[in-house]
């Protein structure tokens, strides 16, 4: 058996890169993601009455890793990349069918120059995902009390983040247009992107990361990340 699926639309996010991604959605809360929809979907009455709900589930295509396979057991990044639990047993994006779901705030609709979009809060979506459906959040199914979390049963705790001198000029250069940039920065380095494996070595290392249309710099020391430099990326 199988099945022919059709994207409803993909969602534009500041996202450009897997790497400094939150592993979950709501743990960057500033991030916002504007889906558009197909032709085919590309219909108000389609979202009719769904600014009842304030979160929504988004059923996606994890596009980028789709194509890397998977295997029956993976090593959660939460458990430090050591220990291997079954792929049905995480969240990992490397699983059969590719499928990712992440419960999202709704913050609007607009239906301008003939397109109509979404937008979301709280995202944790590469930009340019296939978004594969929309539902509500019903919080008497949805939440369930005294459930059971497993190795992820609590959010991941939260790095301190300080902007240098000069990132802080950088940013107010573009705070017109990128109002949000600052704290988008500093939600995103909150969750410490690192890698789960790490070495001596890469405790002076400087990490790059790119959100929107640009490059940031940071480097870690005594447990807070220092950003040192947001350069806007040129586009041809
Ligand atoms: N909340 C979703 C879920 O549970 O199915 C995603 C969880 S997954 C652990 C989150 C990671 O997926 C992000 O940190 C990012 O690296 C990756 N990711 C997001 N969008 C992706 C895409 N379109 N293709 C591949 N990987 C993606």
């Amino acid at each position: 058996m199988s099945l022919d699926i059709k994207p409803i639309g993909l969602i534009r996010t500041p996202y450009k890169q897997k790497f400094a991604i939150p592993r979950q959605p709501g743990l960057v809360k500033s991030a916002v993601g504007t889906i558009l929809f197909t032709s085919e979907f590309n219909d108000p009455n389609y979202l009719r009455g769904i600014e009842q709900f304030s979160h929504l589930w988004l059923l996606f295509h994890f596009h980028q890793t789709a194509d890397k396979g998977h295997s029956p057991l993976v090593r959660p990044p939460r458990l430090g990349g050591n220990e291997k639990l079954g792929v049905f047993a995480t969240r990992s994006t490397f699983r059969p069918n590719s499928i990712g779901m992440s419960v999202v705030e709704f913050d609007s609709v607009q239906f301008k120059n003939k397109q109509l979009n979404l937008q979301v809060r709280g995202i944790d979506l590469l930009d340019n995902t296939p978004i594969l459906d929309i539902k509500p959040y019903i919080p008497y199914a949805d939440n369930i009390e005294n459930a059971q979390g497993g190795f992820a049963n609590q959010a991941p705790s939260c790095m301190q983040v300080k902007f240098s001198l000069d990132a802080t000029q950088q940013i107010n250069a573009y705070v017109k247009q990128y109002p949000q940039l600052e704290i988008l920065i500093s939600q995103v380095l909150q969750q410490d992107p690192r890698p789960a494996y790490r070495n001596k070595q890469e405790l002076e290392k400087v990490y790059g990361m790119t959100l929107y249309e640009f490059n940031i710099q940071w480097q870690v020391s005594e447990n807070c990340n220092h950003v040192l430099n947001i350069e806007k990326i040129d586009t041809p």
